[in-house]
């Protein structure tokens, strides 16, 4: 049996056969000196991947991109997108998709290494990653998974041994990223952009195929597909919303059609809860502020919806108006998801007209006292209104009296009302300093234990015992605004 078979590699390449537009055939550049810095058990055996024989020599040089394991050929995909609202044609700068795993379960699995060196969709870049940002996707991408948000996931990060060029010379590393696909609201973008219905269907056919075998044999399979989508979409978006995630970069090329949250690059947790946050460098409108998403996440998929009015209906005022009521639906959708989602974080059970009002006042005293978003909502799950930091306060006070008047009306015992809460408001997050702390060490001082520690903490975000409780902790006040970059 051959190492790779032995290791368990099950590779396939269904979108290879995509028309030739949608990709381009590459080989990986190899690196120097690759270095297995962290490796996913969990991930690997959901891949039905050996822990111990990915990390022998000849696996290690498989996700460094040095070497491909058997059946399978590498390729970077072809898609479009609009960035901060211009259209752009883009692709593949800096990722390899090597092949899609088939589980033991038979479920399919791209696995695709990011910092793979250059490809012909680069531009100006240099294909490559550093060390700190390919650390920062593997944990934030494993907690969201924990907080149990539909993501990317991570299987391994490897140093290359080469250094790469930013500002400074930094430790270049591949990160080898796992996804139900890599297909995004772009793909089909560049889909429609080729202006050849063929193409588009043949896209549109495969995304079915892969993420909504339901609805293959439906009356309009088109129209269920931008629906489905819409559907997954509004799931995230609330979810994301629920525990103050801020993507950052919410680009129509970084929206998937699975319904996964992709592309970790000046993504952060809101600390203070308040609707006008950015973290990202770039983001200079406050375009892809966290209150701004679930606008965004319409906006974009207004632009699938544009790229699938072909196959729609031939009638085009027809086509545009199936367009137009999915669309409208997405914010019903989320609105109805968010809701929900915040009557289980006040652990509510049923449903009162005026529950949103109550929401959104607990939302407005907290955004005035700057109080912290995951914080404050544990603090009342266990009555400890003293960890908000706005007990004491006249309206907080009011609020509390009102909320616990709301639970009265409920017939869910204390007990049942509290494990809803404790289940549906995590103890940790990845907090920026926490995970800033991590990647200095393991960058800067090789030493790794600190975010073996991190993610160990962050994999059970609702457990809220003890010894979580360190990694609770706001970050200090500070004059200098936490700010995050992407590209490096
Ligand atoms: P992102 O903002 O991460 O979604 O990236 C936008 C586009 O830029 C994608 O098509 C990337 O593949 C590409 N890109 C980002 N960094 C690099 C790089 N260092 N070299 C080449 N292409 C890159
Ligand atoms: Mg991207
Ligand atoms: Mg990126």
């Amino acid at each position: 049996m051959t190492e790779s078979v032995a290791t368990g590699w099950n590779l396939n390449n269904s979108y290879a056969r995509l028309p030739k537009s949608f990709y381009s055939s590459i080989s990986p550049n190899p690196v120097r000196e690759p270095k297995l810095v962290i490796l996913n058990s969990n991930v690997a055996t959901l891949l039905g991947l050996n822990v111990q024989k990915l990390q022998s020599v000849e696996n290690i040089a498989v996700l460094a991109g040095n070497k491909m394991p058997e059946g399978t050929s590498s390729l970077a995909q072809a898609y479009a997108g609009h960035q901060f609202g211009h259209f752009t044609m883009l692709g593949d700068g800096r990722a390899l998709l090597i092949g899609e795993q088939i589980t033991p379960n038979g479920e399919r699995f791209d696995i695709q290494l990011k910092g793979s060196g250059r490809t012909p969709y680069s531009r100006g870049g240099d294909g490559r990653a550093a060390l700190g940002p390919m650390l920062r996707e593997y944990i934030i991408s494993e907690a969201m998974h924990a907080l149990g948000i539909p993501t990317t996931r991570s299987l391994a990060v490897v140093t290359t041994g080469d250094s790469i060029v930013r500002e400074t010379y930094l430790p270049g590393a591949i990160l080898t990223r796992v996804a139900a696909s890599h297909l995004r609201v772009g793909t089909f973008q560049y889909a429609a952009n080729l202006r050849a219905a063929d193409e588009l269907r043949a896209l549109a056919d495969y995304a079915i195929k892969r993420h909504f075998s339901g609805i293959e044999t439906g009356e309009n399979r088109y129209l269920s597909l931008l629906q489905e989508v819409i559907k997954r979409q509004a799931d995230l978006i609330a979810k994301w919303q629920l525990v103050g995630f801020i993507h950052g970069v919410m680009n129509t090329d970084n929206m998937t059609i699975s319904g996964e949250t992709i592309d970790y690059g000046p993504c952060a947790f809101m600390d203070r809860y308040d609707p006008a946050t950015v973290f990202s460098s770039i983001d200079r409108s406050g375009r892809y502020a966290y209150g701004n998403q679930p606008y965004i996440a319409s906006w974009n998929l207004a632009r699938l919806a544009e790229a699938l009015l072909p196959l729609l209906h031939e009638n085009e005022e027809k086509a545009l108006e199936m367009a137009q009521d999915a669309i409208g639906n997405f914010t019903k959708l989320y609105q109805s998801n968010w809701l929900a989602g915040m009557r289980a974080k006040l652990g509510i059970f049923n449903e009162e007209e005026q529950d949103e009002a109550l929401i959104k006042d607990l939302l407005e005293i907290m955004e005035k006292n700057q109080a912290d978003f995951t914080n404050t909502f544990r603090a009342i799950t266990f009555g400890r209104y003293e960890e908000t930091g706005i007990n004491g306060t006249n309206e907080f006070d009011q609020w509390v009296r009102q909320w616990q008047a709301r639970l009265e009306r409920q017939q869910e015992s204390k007990e049942a009302t509290k494990q809803l809460m404790k289940n549906s408001n995590p103890a940790v997050i990845p907090r920026n300093h926490r995970v800033e702390e991590a990647l200095d060490a393991a960058v800067n001082e090789g030493d790794y234990s600190v975010m073996e520690r991190l993610l160990d903490v962050l994999s059970n975000p609702y457990d809220h015992s003890e010894k979580q409780m360190e990694y609770c902790t706001p970050p200090a006040p500070s004059d200098r605004p936490y700010r995050t970059f992407c590209g490096t």
